[in-house]
């Protein structure tokens, strides 16, 4: 069976979830999160692991569109630091 094939929210190209990284809206907390297994219900947004496809994705809404939601500074700052140990993309 084929892998899967998700959109980046970042750079808008198509790759193999294998290559991505899911968040996800946790109802719960009412934040973003990083959705480690990948098994998080409903709405869930995918992004390469480069901190540049982030700063794309926040920058034209990408992110919070996906999601459906409002992004608050406290949840983008979390997410910046996490994607600042990643590589910066080409
Ligand atoms: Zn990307």
């Amino acid at each position: 069976m084929a892998d899967p094939v998700r959109t980046c929210v970042g750079c808008r190209r198509r790759c193999p979830a294998a290559e991505l990284v899911r968040l996800a809206w946790d109802p719960a907390t009412g934040q973003v999160c990083w959705d480690e297994a990948r098994q998080r219900p409903g709405r869930g947004a995918w992004l390469h692991r480069r901190e540049d496809c982030l700063r794309a994705a926040v920058k034209r809404g990408g992110l919070a569109r996906t999601l459906r939601q409002r992004l608050s500074a406290p949840d983008l700052d979390r997410l910046r630091t996490v994607a600042a140990e990643w590589p910066v993309g080409p």
